[in-house]
C-alpha cells in the first residue's frame, strides 16, 4: 500500500505520524509546494520510523513521485488563524485544490485511487475535488465530522463516566459552525441516552446539553487560540479512516461525500459505511424534526458556499 500526502504542514505531518504508527502502509510519499519543508518532514519521520513499523518515507519534488499511490491525502492549504472561521478560507483554499487535483489525477490510476480531503472548508473542498477529478463520489472522501463526532464522544464520556468506546454519537452536516449534534441517535452501551441517564441516575439536563453543543462547536477555536492550530485530532481521524479503507472494515464513519446532481449536488457528513472501495453505503440516522431541519439548513449553507466559487 502506497499513499501520498499533499501538504505537509501541521496537519499533513500529524497525518503522516499517525498513519506511520498503524503499520498499514509500506510506502509514504510527501509533497509540499515548500520542498524544503517536505524534505525535512520526510527526514524526521524516517528517523522516527526506525523505532516502529517498516515504512519507506520520502519527499518528492514533483507529482510524478506520487505515481502508484493507492490513496492520496490532501491536507494542503491555509489554516484558520485565531478568530477566523473555516468559511473564511474558501477562496484561497479553492485555489489550492484547483492547483493540486488535476496534477494528482495526471499521476494516479483513476480506476482505483481514493482521494481523502482534509483541507477546509472541508465539504466545499470535497465538492470541488470531486468535480475536478471526475472520480466516482464514493472515492472522494472528506474527513467531515469525524473529528467533531470524536469531540462529542470525548465530552460525553467524561460527563457520563463511560469509555468513549461504549458511546455511539454523531455530529452531522457541515464540518463547520452549522454542524448538528444528532442527540436522537446517541446510544450508550446499546441504550438510548435517556435510558442510560435514567438507569445511572445521571440526568443530562437541557442546560448541560447546550453546554456540550457549545463545547463541540467551539473545540477547534479553543485549540487554535491555545496552540495556534489543530493537528493531533485530525491526524488520528485520517489514520482511522485509512484503516477502514485499507482493511476493508466497513466501519460506520461520519465522512463527507458528494450526493445528488445539478443544483442538488451536496457534500456533507452522514454516517457512512467505509471499506476498500470507499464509501459503500449511507445511513439515514434517527433525528427529531428540529435536528432534521438543522441538518437541512447546514446543507444549504454548504451549497451556498459552493455557489460562491
Ligand atoms: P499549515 O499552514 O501548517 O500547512 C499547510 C501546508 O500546505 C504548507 O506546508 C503549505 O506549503 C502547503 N501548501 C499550500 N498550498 C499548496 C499547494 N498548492 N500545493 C502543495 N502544498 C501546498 O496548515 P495546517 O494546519 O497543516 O492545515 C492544513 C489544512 O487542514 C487547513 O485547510 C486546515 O484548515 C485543515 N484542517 C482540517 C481539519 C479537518 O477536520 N478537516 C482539521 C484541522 C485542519
Amino acid at each position: 500500500m502506497k499513499i501520498a500526502i499533499i501538504g505537509v504542514g501541521s496537519v499533513g505531518s500529524a497525518v503522516a505520524t499517525a498513519v506511520k504508527n498503524t503499520g498499514l502502509v509500506h510506502e509514504m510519499v510527501l509533497f509540499d509546494r515548500d520542498g524544503v519543508r517536505a524534505r525535512a518532514a520526510a527526514e524526521d519521520l524516517g528517523h522516527a520510523a526506525t523505532f516502529g513499523f517498516d515504512v519507506k518515507i520520502s519527499a518528492v519534488n514533483n507529482y510524478r513521485g506520487i505515481r502508484g499511490s493507492d490513496i492520496v491525502i490532501i491536507s494542503a492549504g491555509a489554516n484558520q488563524k485565531p478568530g477566523e472561521t473555516r468559511t473564511d478560507l474558501l477562496q484561497k483554499n479553492a485555489e489550492v485544490i484547483r492547483d493540486i487535483v488535476p496534477k494528482v489525477m495526471a499521476n494516479v490510476d483513476p480506476k482505483r485511487v481514493i482521494l481523502i480531503l482534509v483541507t477546509n472548508p472541508l465539504d466545499v473542498m470535497v465538492m470541488l475535488a470531486q468535480s475536478l477529478s471526475k472520480l466516482p463520489p464514493s472515492r472522494v472522501i472528506g474527513t467531515g465530522t469525524m473529528l467533531d463526532s470524536a469531540r462529542l464522544r470525548t465530552i460525553l464520556s467524561r460527563q457520563l463516566s463511560v469509555s468513549p468506546q461504549s458511546i455511539h454519537s454523531y455530529v452531522l452536516g457541515e464540518h463547520g459552525d452549522s454542524s448538528v449534534i444528532d442527540w436522537s441517535s446517541v446510544t450508550v452501551g446499546g441504550l438510548s441516552l435517556d435510558d442510560f441517564c435514567r438507569q445511572t441516575k445521571n440526568p443530562l439536563t437541557a442546560a448541560t446539553r447546550s453546554t456540550i453543543e457549545y463545547r463541540v462547536h467551539n473545540a477547534a477555536y479553543e485549540i487554535i487560540r491555545g496552540r495556534g492550530a489543530t493537528w493531533d485530532g485530525i491526524g488520528a481521524a485520517v489514520s482511522d479512516l485509512l484503516r477502514s479503507i485499507v482493511n476493508d472494515e466497513h466501519r460506520i464513519l461520519t465522512v463527507s461525500t458528494v450526493t445528488g446532481t445539478g443544483s442538488h449536488v451536496l457534500a456533507m457528513s452522514l454516517p457512512r459505511v467505509v471499506g476498500a472501495s470507499g464509501v459503500i453505503a449511507t445511513l439515514n440516522p434517527k433525528m427529531s424534526s428540529a435536528e432534521a431541519n438543522a441538518l437541512r439548513r447546514s446543507g444549504r449553507i454548504i451549497q451556498k458556499n459552493f455557489s460562491h466559487l
